[in-house]
Order: C-alpha cells, then structure tokens, then sequence
C-alpha cells in the first residue's frame, strides 16, 4: 500500500493481519510476551482480546494497556450470565469502555448450548451490553451457539437476530464472531450491516466453505479466538494469533486471490468497522518505514 505522509513524501506501509478476537490475556502472564512475538513473526501486527466477565474485561484492559499491539473488547459472554445482568455490571462496563484502549464490546451474544444460562438472562443482558456499545461507539463483536452440535437448529440465531434487528444494532457495526452458520444465516447478518469473521474452523468444516466464498469483500474480518487450551497436551498445539495466516491461506484459496490480498482487505474492513476507534491500531500497524 502506497500513502502520503505529512510531508508529502512517498511512504511505503507494511501489510499486516489483525485478529480481530481472542483471549491472550487469560493465558499465564509469563506467556503473553512470547504469544505477541510469534504472532509479530506472522505477520499479525494487532490482536484484540475480548474480556468474558466485568473482571476478565478488566484484566483484558490491563494487558491492552501494557502491550501496544494489543487492544481490549470488553462484555459478558453470554455463557457467563449465571445470574440477571445487574446495574452495577452495567456501571461498570460503560466505566470501562471510556478507556481508550476498549475499542470493541466482545464478547456478547447467545448460547443456548445444553448447559448454557436462562435465555431470558441472556437476552436482557444482549440488550443491554448492545446499549453501552451504542453509548460508545463500539462495534459489536457477538457470538451465536445452538444447541448440543445440531447445525440445523436456528433458536440462537433466532433468537440473536430479533435482537440484532429490534435494536437497529447495524447502525453500530460489528461481526458474527467465530462463523459457523450457513450462507443463508450468513446473508441475514450482511444484510443487517454486519462483518463474518472466519477462524480456523473454515480449514476443517466444508459447510463454511459456501459463506467463505460468498460473503462480500468489503465483509470479511479473521481472528482465531485464542485461549488457553491445556486440554491439548501439547502445548505447540494451542491455537494462538499467530495461526491467523493459516485462515486467511484457506480464505485466498477458496477466493481464488492471493494471502497479501486477503491481508490488505481484512484489514480495511477492521478499520472500517472500528471508526475513530482503528486510529489507534492503524498507527501501530503502519507505522512509517524509515527511508
Ligand atoms: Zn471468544
């Protein structure tokens, strides 16, 4: 990519990924220097690492603050809802999204996984956390999971779609963190104004792969959802930013375009997406190479 900078001088700016939803700061903290590093060696310039309670919020903004290529989502996964969203949870997310280094409200959305809490819970609590966004202005980063492993069951997404629609939630922007629908669920959230964020799923699950191809251009966002995984014993097996690559080479195949090509537009459409929020990570990510 070719800019101009302030002084009208040919600037050359460097490709790089950005992974636009994981979980480092829940790794040991020993780890998250060497998880940044090896990410960096790929390529990945930012990471985006989405609090799951008010107090993971908290710890996912300390690291945002600590790490300059590293910013914070924060939310309550709906996983996490084990209890009716309070006031004082509300206080203080929107305490914490004034930070400068909150740049999405991750992780939201609906899980109506066997074990998952009262959907009532979880639907006020969508609400709300929508309503903080739209006081912020920030894109919603959301996820959707049905019941057991039925693909064909639609009460989550259902259900997270009325939401998404009654609160007029594309006016904010976002994405459908964690993509695993089919392109005919995948067309609704387009049509609502929202991202599909691809993860390494799409290199192992063929039904992603009509969405993978389909879904706009201008739609597209990668990230890995990276937490700890110790039931993987080892531990090079654990999904890290690093891996975004791997799922942009999947996406570059079934496009027919080339990684570089996926790079540059996934990271557009991040920087679309976040607003005024993306200064912040564009000037990491293109920093000016020295003449
Ligand atoms: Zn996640």
């Amino acid at each position: 990519m070719l800019l101009f900078d302030n002084q009208s001088s040919l600037t050359i700016l460097p490709s790089m990924f950005i992974d636009t939803h994981a979980h480092i700061h829940q790794h040991d903290p020993v780890e998250v220097a060497g998880i940044i590093e090896r990410a960096e060696a790929k390529n990945v310039g930012a990471i985006f690492t989405a609090g799951t309670t008010v107090t993971d919020s908290r710890k996912a903004l300390e690291l945002a603050e600590q790490h300059t290529r590293v910013f914070a989502g924060i939310g309550i996964h709906p996983s996490e809802i084990t209890n009716p969203i309070s006031k004082d949870d509300l206080s203080q997310l929107s305490n914490l999204a004034i930070s400068p280094d909150v740049i999405v409200m991750s992780e939201i959305g609906i899980d109506h996984q066997d074990r998952s809490p009262d959907k009532d819970w979880q639907e006020e609590s969508f609400y709300a956390q929508i309503n903080i966004a739209r006081n912020h202005n920030l894109p919603l980063i959301f996820h959707i999971r049905e019941q057991g492993d039925d693909y064909d069951a639609h009460s989550a997404r259902d259900a997270a779609l009325s939401i998404l629609k009654e609160t007029s939630a594309g006016e904010i922007g976002g994405s459908a963190h964690y993509f695993q629908g089919r392109w005919s669920f995948a067309e609704k959230l387009l049509d609502l104004g929202f991202n599909i964020s691809f993860a390494k799923t799409l290199t192992r699950i063929p039904d992603l792969e009509e969405t993978a191809k389909k879904t706009p251009d201008s739609r597209l966002l990668l990230e890995t959802d990276a937490y700890p995984q110790p039931f993987k014993k080892n531990r090079s097996k654990w999904t890290e930013p690093c891996d975004v690559p791997l799922v942009s080479e999947k996406l570059a195949a079934l496009r027919l375009v080339t990684t570089e090509d996926i790079c540059r537009t996934t990271t557009e459409n991040t920087f679309t997406m976040l607003g005024d929020h993306g200064l912040a990570v564009r000037n990491i990510l293109f920093q000016k190479i020295p003449e």
